[in-house]
């Protein structure tokens, strides 16, 4: 090892490190071999200090169908993750499909973080169809008849393993998005709208 030369930071190695994920594996294998350690030490520290992904589950209790996912990876949301997670969290009376807003998941993401669970959200409703949304807010006075859900923009879970007051406390921390407070029917409801709550 002491025998090969020193690294140089315009070798070929360095261009390959900023290529690709691949190629800094690759050129970190190399450069270990050329004694660069700190060089690489510090490129990799970087990648330690930010969030290089986020995973979510859900579990729908009206289907029982779970997903648990890598949602955004290296700056980027996975679309394969994303129609998964809508497929799980369709309006399960009408079988509507709707696009989820990703602000929600990174909400409910932080969410988690805050709480430090790691357990799946329990969805009691998260996309409904307009059809699906008049017919629940003609039944009850507690679904706004203009709502998040028909947006893809709203949810409401609950946390196995956190006290809803406890989730419903981390929601409002976060200062972000409308949190409604629902502890007689044990969930809150979290969207990505301006910043209000209600029934706390
Ligand atoms: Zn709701």
């Amino acid at each position: 090892m002491y025998k090969q030369k020193p690294f140089d930071a315009n070798s070929q190695s360095e261009i390959k490190l900023t290529n690709s994920r691949r190629s800094f594996l690759k050129a970190s294998v190399g450069a270990c071999a050329l004694f660069t350690l700190p060089l690489v030490a510090s490129h990799a520290h970087a990648k330690i200090m930010q969030p290089t992904e986020k995973k979510i589950a859900f579990l729908n209790l009206h289907t029982s169908e779970r997903i648990k996912t890598t949602y955004w990876a290296e700056g980027e949301y996975i679309p394969e993750s994303l129609q998964a997670i809508r497929n799980v969290l369709r309006d399960h009376r009408s079988g509507d499909l709707h696009t989820m807003d990703t602000n929600l998941f990174d909400m409910l993401h932080l969410l988690q973080r805050q709480l430090g669970s790691d357990q799946e959200f329990n969805v009691i409703s998260a996309f409904r169809s307009e059809k699906t949304n008049a017919m629940l807010a003609a039944r009850s006075g507690g679904v706004a008849r203009s709502s998040f859900h028909t947006q893809g923009k709203a949810i409401d879970i609950r946390l196995p393993g956190s006290a809803l007051a406890d989730v419903h406390t981390a929601a409002l921390s976060l200062n972000i998005g409308g949190v409604g407070y629902y502890p007689r029917s044990d969930f809150i409801h979290v969207d990505t709208g301006h910043t209000r709550s209600w029934g706390g």
